[in-house]
């Protein structure tokens, strides 16, 4: 036995029991953490130590002193934003990631990661219907993802119009119109200002968040110019999908580069129950979806994928004398997203996809959206309680009659047993449900609606 290794035994075996202590009281904890910041920051002790402590000694402070500021998000009755819980395979073999500490931007460097990763690329593509040849980059969530599909696109429409961006930037060259549905996720906003593309060109809507297709054919028809349009896989209140299989060919009929963002939508391609929802995707140049979502991996694990490995390569290929030059035809994993240094993120979508199988993907997306249906009917039911969108997927957004969205939001908050986050869509106050969570069966959602019931009665 190694004394290198003989270090971390106790402090990994002490980080064992204690998430398992963790997981062991999720299903039965009040949802919201029970302590601020400033109470945890207490706990942790304020000031730096001089002195060293054992590694062991650190874990035990680190859990203890945090639980009361956790919020259990892996709870069957958490909706809030698009979270989603975790395969037991996926956190195990994350924590083997961090064990085997390999930085993995380079393929040559760490030939096991890459192996993984590259397997689970090609298993995404298969599950999700995108063309074979399609690079796949492991981002750390759909807002890098988006972002670094977007820098592909923005550089290969200026590459069209005989702009070179990587030498001259984009100042002075030909303007880039972004073509943006209403109801887009605000990560585009951020990645079009990120890339100095500005604010995008806002195509209206219809009534579920859906890309309005003659308004879309109207701005394209303008102007001509390098041009991209963000289509969208799942409106986050609606759960709509934008029809692909009109909205590309109209954009592609005018040369525009077509991005998708399918943070957690993209999945429905993996059940042949709701893949109609996503028809004609495969025919978009880009695509960003999460893992971390849907799929119920840790956090973090987005999914970036580029048709045109050129394109992809041309924006983000870094090159230095002191990094090995790829052998391969392969673009190395860092050559796919904006990090050189990286954690090999993909391992855990690997052992999620090596645990379900197929057919244990597409049942995974059919369970969460059998859920929605089923949640979405339950609050239906009850007095002053409207569904207000189509629940088509995983999404459930409900108004009240009776009550104020904020009220009956800080009584389930008091209470502990379901989360939901308010919002407004389409004019309204809304209570927001999402069902992103693997463990959100028949009783979640029964318990669900109860809560809800009592919420309103309070
Ligand atoms: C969640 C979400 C994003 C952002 O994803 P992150 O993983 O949080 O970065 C982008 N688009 C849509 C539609 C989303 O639901």
């Amino acid at each position: 036995m190694s004394e290198f290794g003989d270090e971390y035994r106790a402090p990994l075996v002490a980080a064992a029991r204690l998430a398992q202590n963790w997981l062991d009281s999720v299903p039965d904890r009040p949802i919201p953490p029970r302590a601020g910041i400033e109470q945890i920051e207490d706990a942790l002790g304020r000031d730096l130590p001089a002195a060293a402590t054992e590694a062991t000694e650190v874990i035990e402070l680190l859990a203890a002193a945090v639980e009361p500021g956790l919020i259990a998000m892996q709870s069957p009755r958490f909706y809030g934003w698009v979270i989603g819980g975790t395969f037991p395979a996926a956190m195990a073999a994350d924590w083997l990631v961090s064990a085997w500490d390999q930085n993995s931007p380079l393929r040559a460097v760490t030939p096991g990661v890459a192996a993984v990763e590259e397997l689970a690329g090609d298993w995404l593509k298969q599950l999700l219907g995108l063309p074979a040849s399609t690079a796949i980059g492991f981002a750390t969530a759909a807002t890098t993802a988006n972002l670094v599909a977007l820098a592909a696109a923005r550089d290969e429409v200026l590459r069209r119009a005989g702009w070179n961006v990587a030498r001259d930037g984009i100042q002075g060259g030909p303007r880039v119109r972004v073509l943006v549905g209403e109801e887009r996720h605000a990560s585009i906003d951020v990645a079009l200002r990120y890339l100095g593309l500005g604010a995008p060109t806002v195509i209206p809507a219809d009534d579920q968040g859906r890309i309005h297709l003659d308004r879309l054919a109207d701005a394209l028809d303008d102007e001509v110019g390098p041009t991209i349009v963000c289509l969208q896989a799942g409106d986050i209140h609606s759960g709509a999908f934008d029809d692909f299989a009109r909205a590309i060919p109209i954009a592609h009929d005018q040369g525009a580069w077509v991005h998708v963002d399918g943070a957690f939508g993209l999945w429905a391609a993996a059940s042949s129950r709701y893949r109609q929802l996503t028809e004609g995707v495969a025919d978009a140049d880009s695509w960003a979806t999460d893992a971390h979502k849907t799929l119920n991996v840790p956090y973090d694990c987005g999914v970036v994928a580029v048709r045109d490995a050129a394109a992809l390569a041309a924006a983000m290929q870094m090159h230095a004398a002191y990094l090995p030059s790829s052998q391969s035809t392969e673009l190395d994993m860092g050559d796919r997203v904006l990090e050189l240094s990286r954690r090999a993120r993909g391992v855990p979508t690997w052992a999620a996809l090596r645990t379900l199988g197929s057919d244990g993907v597409a049942a995974l997306v059919d369970g969460l959206a059998d859920s929605a249906a089923a949640l979405a009917a339950g609050l239906d039911r009850l007095d002053g309680v409207h569904v207000i969108n189509d629940v088509v997927f995983t999404q459930v957004c409900a108004a009240f009659d009776t009550a104020a969205v904020a009220e009956v939001a800080d009584r389930l908050d008091a209470e502990g047993r379901v989360l939901a986050h308010p919002s407004h869509w389409r004019g309204r106050d809304v209570l927001r449900f999402s069902v992103s969570n693997r463990a959100t069966d028949a009783a979640a959602v029964a318990d669900t609606i109860d809560a809800v019931r009592r919420a309103l009665s309070a």
